[in-house]
């Protein structure tokens, strides 16, 4: 039987810095010229601050150049911001946009190509080989999630059962009968097919799911914890977003220890969100991303709006590219309340120690009397909801301690009814802020 590689791509993924470096700088000055020279858009960015494209003669001249934000892809919908002729275009996708018009991104068949090596990587990193059944329960459609997954799982030689998203008690089924071996779907949906598994009494081990490919949502160590333990898996976080190119740009190996960015397709700058600066190595900060071989839809200094650190170590692994940490969440999903600012992974993590908790949880935020209220409505498991008032009490007290003594932010916890947050198929939502209302 022929041996299947644990690194997919040793030659990039484990390339020396000096040289990505150089080939970064090669691929950015090409990038450059082409957008120059066919995207309006940059022709405009680029006059309004002087910049030729020959000019860049150093990876650091990046941070001179304008960012690239959703706006000005909604400025140039539905097909602005193309680079090559729409002939040359094999595939349109577009992003989940929660307000307006979605964005619009193409692919070439090299693009594809390369897409697909991405994901190869990141699978083959997780430990998914050719002998794996790949259960993709991402929905089929404009959204990147699930044909990013399923053609990386082809390249594997896996196989694929592209069962789309929805009808948990069906995937179940599937999931018993077919014996899926890898999950890929949202760390929150995760959680769904957990319940829905324990409500029908059917054990962890009776399936053959081993490894979980999660990701198009921020989680935190505590969620990777708890589904592991309630689905019997290794849980593996991975990173990408439509207007870059979709999943594939980071993911996770085995180590857990952050996930590889793939540097010889990307660039990545940390910035400051406010005052979006270029931030030193090791910062916190937002993502901010240049695509270095794209040919249909480049991105020059993309603003994901996702905070996070990278870290530039070598890995166990032996991969050489940069490990981003897990994201926080989105600038645009933090909360300042009363000055501070709260990412709802935060509150998860803090919610995940407490005995008793479940793992759903929302945020209500309201203003009242000029003064930001952050309630957390927290799940609880039966023996606690129905438990005499002095346990749910001291529940309150741990939970609203712990909290502050994390944050530094004074909340009010409820607890609500096992099974009463509403449960999301794609995406969780957990934030409600009236404030803006
Ligand atoms: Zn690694």
């Amino acid at each position: 039987m022929e041996q299947q590689p644990t690194i997919w791509n040793p030659v990039a993924e484990c390339m020396p810095r000096e040289e990505l470096l150089t080939l970064q700088l090669g691929q950015l000055q090409q990038t450059l010229m082409r957008v120059a020279e066919n995207v309006p858009c940059y022709q405009g960015k680029f006059k309004e601050v002087g910049f030729n494209p020959g000019d860049l003669k150093d990876l650091s001249d990046l941070a001179n150049l304008p960012f690239t934000t959703k706006e000005d892809l909604r400025l140039n919908y539905p097909y602005g911001m193309f680079a090559v002729p729409m002939r040359d275009v094999v595939r349109i996708h577009s992003s989940s946009g929660t307000t307006g018009k979605p964005t619009v991104v193409g692919y070439t068949k090299a693009d594809l190509a390369s897409w697909t090596e991405l994901v190869a990587r990141f699978m083959t990193a997780a430990g998914v080989t050719n002998e794996d059944i790949i259960h993709i329960a991402f929905g089929y459609g404009l959204f990147t999630g699930a044909f990013g997954l399923h053609y990386g799982s082809e390249a594997i030689g896996a196989s694929v059962i592209p069962i789309s998203g929805g009808n948990t008690d069906k995937q179940l089924m599937i999931m018993q009968d077919y014996r899926s071996s890898v999950l890929v779907c949202t760390p929150s949906y995760a959680l769904t097919i957990a319940d829905r598994m324990e409500k029908q009494g059917i054990a962890p081990e009776s399936l053959a799911l081993r490894v979980g490919l999660f990701g198009a949502e921020p989680w935190s160590e505590q969620m990777r914890v708890e589904i592991e333990n309630r689905l019997g898996v290794i849980a593996t976080d991975n990173y990408g977003l439509s207007e870059v190119m979709g999943p594939g740009v980071a993911g996770e190996c085995l180590c857990k220890a952050g996930m590889h960015l793939a540097e010889d397709q990307f660039i990545a700058e940390i910035i400051d969100p406010d005052t979006c600066e270029v931030l030193p190595e090791g910062s916190v900060g937002e993502l901010v991303l240049t695509s270095l071989t794209k040919q249909a839809f480049p991105m020059i200094r993309y603003r994901t709006r996702d905070i996070t650190r990278l870290h530039y170590e070598t890995c166990d692994c032996g991969r050489t590219f940069a490990r981003m940490e897990k994201t926080r969440g989105r600038s645009d999903d933090m909360l300042i309340i009363k000055g501070v600012n709260v990412f709802p992974t935060q509150i998860e993590e803090v919610l995940f120690q407490i005995e008793g908790c479940q793992p759903h949880y929302q945020l209500v935020v309201e203003r009242e009397n000029n003064q930001d209220k952050l309630e957390v409505q927290v799940e609880v498991n039966e023996k606690i909801f129905f438990d005499e008032m002095k346990q749910q009490r001291a529940f309150v007290t741990e939970a609203e301690k712990k909290i502050h003594s994390a944050l530094g932010l004074s909340v009010k916890v409820k607890l609500v009814e096992p099974s009463s947050i509403t449960r999301h198929e794609g995406k969780a939502c957990r934030v409600f802020d009236n404030r803006k209302n």
